[in-house]
């Protein structure tokens, strides 16, 4: 779950501490009051500060306003960076930077020549001295720019922020890392602790007051601009161990503007037949980029959104519209890659959709309602959606992350730097957890053994969990049969139909894979469904226990108490009664 990162810096007492997210498209940043995590907008009133910087005649933009520069200033404004600290050039994808500085190899290091600092001019404001661009590192880009934003949170805050807790992505490696905290450290930021994302937007909901802190499974889906990043994360008793993690660079926000983007350029060439494709010449092109993501925003909120561009090309102005409706068959391919990403994580860390207790979408794309509501159909309606379309109480997506960073950084900063050190080691993401859960045989009252889980599949160890069972009736002696337990999907076919009975070879898996065509838009086709359930099948035996004179309508105790070592040991007795059976297995 963590990375120890903190490093002597400065004294806890002295310390005013936030959650930073730094994305490659936006970053966030936010401060606890209360207990409460709360989001700061920095100085335009912005809250998803875009991830770039712009230089024009020497001044420093950054965050929306560098952004609205990428029209009139490309080649001096720098975005989509992030990715790129703690890596070799030859390793970058440079995709996405090429409406705006380019990466540079200078000795390996990626690397953007801007013009940062304006030429000299005379009292007419005559240039008499032209001044040199400069080529600055990609960790002197990320110094400055989380200058800017800690500087942001400083001014809201009304007293210099001097620590913070970050979020990384799941897959970021140790030099990414190293180099995160560098660009930080250099910015005059004490890194307290690294989190990755998905941990920060669990920690969001699990620190809301109405917030149970049960065993759950929950999937968590981070849209953004350039990645998606989707993790199972098995929650157990408030300790989190990821499962599993995919990454995609293709089904991303980015892919949704395109779409938009291409959808308007045919429009406004078919109005204007002679015109110059928009997509052709770069001026166009970033105008046409800005007002399709503006146009795709107000389509998550809205069911009709407006497009217009000034001199959209050859000086020709446009507008138009476009429908929820529209919007979502055209950009289908792309909506329907998220669900094949989520369902493929899921495979990933062995569990089926049934095991899922909650999906939380994280993330500016999350906003989508398409996506939230494919994502649907996949899960059975006992896991938690907790999307903005589908779930009136979830958390803004774009803020979740900033805030699980915002409250872990609140947390953890009484500690002194080594103590931090040691009590979020890095050994968490990697803690060891049982495979199987532990727990005991139950007599239904049709007479059929079923299992009783006191300690689930993936709880990270050392756990200690206690049951009460009721005895039978009558009371008397109770033997208690301490089992491994595992789940498994039981189909239950529909009655075969006169017609079309489906092949019995034909697994679930195989019927969704072939339906990919057909599956999240057309909710008319009401074929009889198969029934899926988990179940619980009964392991090994670990242990028996022996009761003796239960009284009538008692209960009996059982806790398991699994060692980090994965030793358990068993105890049983009477609820209420003095004594017990204790067993090492
Ligand atoms: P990455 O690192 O993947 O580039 P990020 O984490 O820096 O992304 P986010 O703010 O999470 O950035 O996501 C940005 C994406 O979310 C952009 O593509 C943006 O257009 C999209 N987005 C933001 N708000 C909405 C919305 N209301 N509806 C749809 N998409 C949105």
């Amino acid at each position: 779950m963590s990375e120890s990162v903190a490093q002597a810096g400065t004294a806890p007492e002295d310390r005013t501490v936030i959650g930073i997210t730094f994305g490659n498209s936006n970053s966030s940043i936010a401060f606890t009051v209360d207990d409460k995590a709360e989001v700061i907008a920095n100085e335009d009133g912005d809250r998803q500060i875009p991830t770039i910087l712009s230089y024009v005649d020497g001044d420093e933009y950054y965050g929306q306003q560098a952004k609205a520069f990428l029209v009139r200033n490309p080649k001096n404004t720098v975005a989509y960076f992030r990715d790129f600290l703690g890596k070799d050039f030859k390793s970058i994808d440079p995709t996405h930077n090429h409406a705006s500085a380019h990466p540079q190899d200078v000795d390996g290091v990626v690397s953007f020549t801007v013009k940062d600092k304006d030429d000299k001019k005379d009292e007419e404001g005559e240039v008499i001295e032209e001044v040199a661009a400069s080529t600055l590192s990609v960790h002197e880009v990320a110094t400055r720019y989380l200058r800017r934003l800690v500087g942001s949170a400083s001014d809201y805050l009304g007293k210099k922020v001097t620590s913070a807790v970050i979020t990384v992505p799941t897959n970021f490696n140790d030099k990414q890392k190293e180099a995160l905290i560098a660009a930080a450290n250099a910015a005059g930021i004490e890194v307290l602790q690294l989190i990755s994302e998905p941990v920060a937007a669990v920690l969001a909901y699990d620190a809301r007051p109405e917030a149970e802190v049960e065993d759950k499974i929950v999937v968590v889906a981070e849209l953004g601009g350039t990645r998606s990043d989707v993790a199972v994360v098995a929650s157990r008793g408030g300790m989190y161990t990821i499962l599993a993690t995919a990454h995609d660079y293709e089904f991303a926000g980015v892919a949704l503007d395109k779409v938009l983007m291409d959808h308007f350029a045919k429009e406004f060439l078919k109005r204007n037949s002679s015109a110059a494709d928009p997509r052709e010449n770069a001026k166009s092109l970033a105008k046409l980029r800005l007002e399709a993501e503006a146009t795709k925003k107000a389509l998550s909120i809205g069911a009709n959104a407006s497009f217009s561009v000034e001199s959209l090309s050859d000086g020709i102005d446009f507008a138009s519209t476009i429908n929820r409706l529209r919007y979502e068959t055209i950009a289908r391919s792309v909506l329907e890659g998220f669900n094949r990403l989520v369902e493929s994580v899921v495979k990933k860390a062995g569990l089926d959709v049934l095991d899922v207790d909650e999906v939380i979408l994280s993330g500016g794309t999350s906003h989508t309602p398409r996506i939230a509501q494919n994502l649907s159909n996949i899960f059975p309606s006992s896991t938690r959606l907790l999307a903005p379309s589908t779930n009136p109480s979830a958390i803004n997506p774009s803020e979740l992350q900033a805030r699980g960073a915002a409250l872990q950084a609140s947390l953890i900063q009484e500690y002194d730097a080594a103590d931090i050190d040691q009590s979020t080691h890095a050994a968490v993401t990697t803690v060891s957890h049982i495979a199987n859960a532990i727990g005991v045989v139950s007599v239904n009252e049709a007479g059929e053994e079923t299992f009783i889980p006191i300690v689930y599949p993936e709880t990270a160890v050392p756990a200690r969990r206690t049951v009460h069972i009721a005895a039978p009736k009558a009371g008397g002696d109770v033997l208690v049969k301490v089992v491994e337990g595992n789940t498994h999907i039981k189909v239950t076919k529909p009655e075969p139909k006169v017609k079309e009975e489906v092949s019995k070879s034909a697994t679930v898996e195989d019927a969704d894979d072939e339906n990919e065509d057909d599956s999240d838009f057309s909710d008319d086709e009401e074929e009889e469904e198969e029934k899926r359930e988990k179940v619980w099948k009964i392991g090994s035996t670990l242990a028996e226990a022996a009761i003796r004179g239960v009284k009538k309508g008692g209960k009996v105790e059982v806790t398991v108490n699994v060692h980090a070592d994965l030793s358990v040991i068993v105890t049983t007795r009477e609820v209420g009664a003095k004594g017990g059976v204790r067993g090492q297995l």
